[in-house]
């Protein structure tokens, strides 16, 4: 059965100092028999110390990105056997941000997963529509087409080491949240596109994560919903006491 996840996506904030700081207090403040399994994604050039101080607590580190090439002339780029090779077992993948600021297309997302799948890597497949797209009502046609780009190509039998992140991107960094049963929703439209791709078996094995504006106020609600299976967490997971809460709550 599938697992319940909190990821800590930490975007451009802390520098080194307060990287490797708040990986020490998440660390100190995680409870190694939790059920939850945790993930901190910091910014690239502190993946290595984050790591570090990661080792052994049972507590995951995942990229905010990657490239889908395995090397070449792609100046700026991070190829998936290099963040292997400083300890990532997990990486985000089309994340709002770089949809809309980076330009990022379905082909692109496509492209990472099957390069992050290819490296053993587990994408964090992030989808969801935009506030005009929700008020002209095209929030299912869009995750639709989200959806069946991003695991076009995906075998069956590798689909369960992918992640979904349903994101609303109205809600993100925003302080608005879905509400429960509107997220909910969302994540059981995703659940059925998954049972038609692939069977109710896969799916059921599929985390599908809520982001947006997820705090220790409002988690407990959405993660009670029976087909959110934990959280994407930006903002609140550069609070170490924050973030700790949130896992509870999962
Ligand atoms: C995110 O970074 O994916 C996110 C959901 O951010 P926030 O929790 O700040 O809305």
């Amino acid at each position: 059965m599938r697992r319940r996840i909190v990821a800590g996506n930490w975007k451009m904030y802390t520098d080194l100092a307060s990287a490797t700081s708040l990986a020490e207090m998440i660390r100190e403040g995680f409870n190694q028999s939790s059920s939850v399994d945790v993930l901190l994604c910091p910014p690239t050039p502190f993946l290595l110390p984050v790591g570090e101080r990661l080792e052994g607590s049972g507590i995951a580190l995942g990229a905010q990105n990657l490239y889908y090439k395995k090397e070449g002339a792609f100046t700026g780029e991070i190829a998936p056997q290099m963040l292997r090779s400083v300890g990532c077992t997990y990486a985000i993948v089309g994340h709002s941000e770089r949809r809309t600021i980076f330009g990022e297309s379905d082909y692109d997302v496509k492209m990472k997963v099957n390069a992050a799948i290819d490296h053993k890597l587990r994408p964090i497949i992030c989808v969801g529509e935009t506030e005009g797209e929700r008020e002209e009502e095209m929030t299912y046609k869009v995750l639709n087409r989200q959806i069946r780009e991003a695991f076009d190509g995906i075998f069956k039998e590798e689909a369960t080491s992918c992640v979904v992140a349903y994101e609303p991107v109205w809600a993100i960094g925003t302080g608005k949240t879905a509400t429960p049963e509107i997220a909910q929703e969302a994540h059981r439209f995703i659940r059925e596109l998954l049972v038609s791709k692939y069977d109710q078996v896969t799916a059921d094995n599929i985390s599908i994560l809520y982001g947006g504006s997820v705090k220790p106020t409002n988690a407990q609600e959405l993660f009670a919903q029976p087909d959110i299976d934990g959280g994407l967490i930006g903002g609140a997971s550069l609070s170490s006491q924050d973030f700790l809460t949130i896992i509870d709550a999962a």
